[in-house]
């Protein structure tokens, strides 16, 4: 019933060493190959921490019809005097098909601000990585009323000067800060509200008819026992999960939805 093939990500954080990393990914795999899980229908992909993927690399498959695989972060700048930085072109060597850019502990903790962002967003595209924008409101701009033009705002300057047609991979994820890691969930009608504003948004920057093809996911607190009801909303096409894409059999449950 979804015009969009949804998409369930994990976003491992700073989580798993690279052993640790090989075995989840292997049980992922095996427990969604055990329940013939049609990656056709929907998409499902992980977020480890850079020093794995190289590990992932070598476990997954590399044909379009299973686990996708991608970093949670990248440098604006292709290569050079960048320290701890790491560049697309890496990323894309390494068999990554996507990339967080902007999680919202980076902009916290890194103070990644929306132009930098921007930048990453260009670099992710040089290097054919499918970006997942994250944009979100934290609780003072929930409580005051305004986590729509918030997070309409984060969009926009994101978006800055890109064309549709450069854009036809773009996943954006909503995740109100006030939900992450907390138990607290948005409730349906917020995942909906939310996702519904950020397409009217893309409609006003390009076209319906581009709108219409970009995937906007929830994150925030998703687990197999809510994830059904949040993608009942009409305009979200899956869910970015975090300490629940931790546990390989509960991250397969929720890319099982029904
Ligand atoms: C996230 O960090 O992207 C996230 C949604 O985390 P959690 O599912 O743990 O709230």
């Amino acid at each position: 019933q979804f015009v969009r093939r949804p998409l369930i990500a994990g976003n491992w954080k700073m989580n798993m060493d690279h052993m640790q990393a090989i075995a989840l990914v292997q049980k992922l795999a095996w427990t969604l190959t055990d329940a013939e899980h049609d990656y056709e229908r929907v998409q499902v992909s992980v977020f480890p921490p850079s020093t794995d993927l190289r590990g992932v690399q070598t476990l997954v498959v590399g044909d379009k019809l299973s686990l996708d695989y991608g970093a949670q972060d990248l440098s604006d700048q292709d290569s050079g005097a960048y320290t701890g930085d790491i560049s697309g072109a890496f990323l894309q060597k390494l068999g990554c098909s996507q990339v967080l850019i902007g999680h919202s502990e980076r902009r916290e903790i890194h103070g990644e601000t929306d132009e930098l962002l921007n930048r990453k967003l260009a670099a992710a595209l040089r290097y054919e990585l499918a970006p997942v924008l994250c944009v979100g409101e934290g609780l003072q701009v929930r409580e005051a009323g305004q986590h729509v033009e918030h997070t309409l705002a984060q969009l926009e300057a994101a978006l800055q000067g890109f064309s549709a047609e450069q854009l036809t991979d773009l996943v954006v994820a909503y995740e109100p800060v006030w939900a992450i890691g907390t138990g607290k969930v948005a409730g349906p009608e917020d995942a909906q509200e939310m996702a519904q504003a950020i397409r009217a948004k893309l409609a006003e920057l390009y076209s319906q008819d581009f709108a219409d093809t970009i995937r906007i996911l929830y994150g925030g607190s998703v687990k197999s026992g809510n994830v059904a009801s949040i993608l009942q909303g009409a305009d979200v096409d899956g869910a970015l999960v975090g300490g629940a894409s931790l546990d390989a059999e509960e991250f397969a449950k929720i890319a099982q939805f029904e």
